[in-house]
């Protein structure tokens, strides 16, 4: 591993200064930053540990719309575990407690679990190539291993996919991010923090260099009693979603009155099905309905070689994750 420097500075300030100086990184669990920095994926010059910082709450926040505001260093098995989150937010609850192992969520937080990047062994191997580690030299996924990766927006640049599950209930929970950087404070919308790959799939997401995530900020819905989430994967435990679904539904007297849909393991991030919710709204919670939804939801697939079982994967794990969070499976 290249030597690096190493800093823990106590404010906001000294950290945004820091990241201004190219081949600066933050570090906080350090669960998927060290790994990158053994493989030499990742070689930055310095290490910004951002522990000191005073982000770890979670807090529920009066306003127009009660929010409820997660600290960028809150780890995810404090926020799985937290009784309010159980409570008014059990999707999140329940898709990070899907992720990793015991341990690895003691340690990982929420604002690396947001930035963690993709598995995809070309990734991670820098003996082969891969535009997203090294700009320009091909995508090997794309006729060579692919069975782990994307169906939906891929690119002919990079076929990997996003590999948290956390961020899959926070797509469907529509949240927002909120950053600190030189420029001040900004909130971006969950749709827009994570980026498909185009002809940049170096670029995750649209932080600025400059920036540090503060908060995940969740609005609160009517979701909480008719929530699943549901991670299909090769074991039962400590390995990345093959798919994942996170489903929220708001039901009334049978009827749909509101539905939000994300999935995970089958595109660049956290892949919304607007047109599945929208066509879901209204209709009677049953499993005639979720069965017709199949087709509309795969509209744009494309597989690969080795993913091509990912076409009927992903409308049986919706389904099956629906009929979950309706409490009719
Ligand atoms: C064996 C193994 C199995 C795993 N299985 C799963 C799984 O099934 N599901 C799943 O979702 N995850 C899984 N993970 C990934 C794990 O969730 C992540 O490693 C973890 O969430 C990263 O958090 P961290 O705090 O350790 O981040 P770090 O490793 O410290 O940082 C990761 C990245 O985030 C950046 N960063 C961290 N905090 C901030 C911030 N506040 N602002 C801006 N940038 C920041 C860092 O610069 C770095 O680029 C697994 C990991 C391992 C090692």
């Amino acid at each position: 591993m290249k030597q690096f420097q190493y800093v823990r500075p106590t404010s906001q300030q000294s950290v945004i200064d820091a990241l201004t100086k190219p081949g600066t990184k933050i570090i906080a669990g350090g669960s998927n930053l060290v790994d990158l920095m053994k493989h030499g994926v990742m070689s930055p010059d310095k290490l910004v540990d951002i522990n000191k910082l005073p982000l770890r709450d979670i807090s529920s926040i009066m306003g127009n719309v009660r929010t409820i505001a997660i600290g960028a260093l809150a780890l995810n098995s404090q926020v799985a575990e937290h009784a309010m989150i159980k409570e008014r937010l059990p999707l999140l609850s329940q898709a990070l407690n899907a992720g990793a192992s015991a341990q690895l969520r003691n340690m990982a937080t929420v604002g690396g679990n947001l930035m963690q990047r993709t598995r995809c062994p070309y990734f991670y191997d820098t003996a082969l190539p891969c535009n997203k580690r090294n700009p320009g030299s091909g995508c090997g996924a794309l006729e060579g291993f692919n069975r782990m990766h994307a169906i939906f927006g891929q690119s002919e640049k990079c076929i990997a996919v996003h590999p948290s599950d956390m961020a899959v209930a926070l797509a469907a929970l529509d949240a927002t991010v909120e950053v600190v950087g030189k420029k001040g404070r900004r909130y971006i919308a969950f749709k827009d923090f994570h980026r498909l790959p185009g002809d940049h799939p170096e670029l995750d997401n649209t932080l600025a260099k400059d920036e540090l995530i503060t908060n995940v900020i969740v609005p609160e819905n009517n979701f909480a009693k008719n929530s699943y989430y549901l991670k299909v994967r090769d074991r039962a435990s400590y390995a990345f979603a093959l798919v994942s679904a996170a489903v929220a539904l708001d039901i009334d007297n049978g009827r749909i009155q509101d539905a939000r849909i994300a999935m995970g393991g089958v595109a660049h991030k956290p892949w919304r099905f607007y047109e599945v919710e929208k066509a879901l709204k209204g209709k009677p919670a049953s499993t005639e309905t979720f069965e017709q939804i199949g087709e509309l939801a795969m509209q744009g697939a494309k597989a690969y070689k080795e993913n091509a079982f990912k076409l009927k994967l992903t409308p049986a794990t919706l389904v099956e994750a629906l009929k979950h969070a309706a409490r009719i499976a």
